[in-house]
């Protein structure tokens, strides 16, 4: 996705919220601690299919400690 192509539907038209203003159509993955997670998404406009990122290093670190293993 980050490279502009969908995994699933091989389409080539990616949307993705980096460029927007901090709180300006982010989306948030609840909360890890007291801390709203904000996730960097990626958008096939083509089938809908959406991959999120989490950036924050500290966020990742406790969902690391808090989450069940896959
Ligand atoms: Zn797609």
């Amino acid at each position: 996705m980050k490279s502009g192509n969908c995994p699933k539907c091989k389409g080539r038209t990616i949307r993705t919220n980096r460029e927007n203003q901090y709180g300006e159509d982010h989306m948030y993955l609840g909360t890890v601690g007291i801390t709203a997670v904000r996730c960097l998404v990626y958008i096939c406009c083509d089938c809908g299919y959406l991959e999120d990122y989490v950036e924050d290093k500290k966020a990742l670190e406790k969902i690391r400690e808090r989450w069940a293993r896959v």
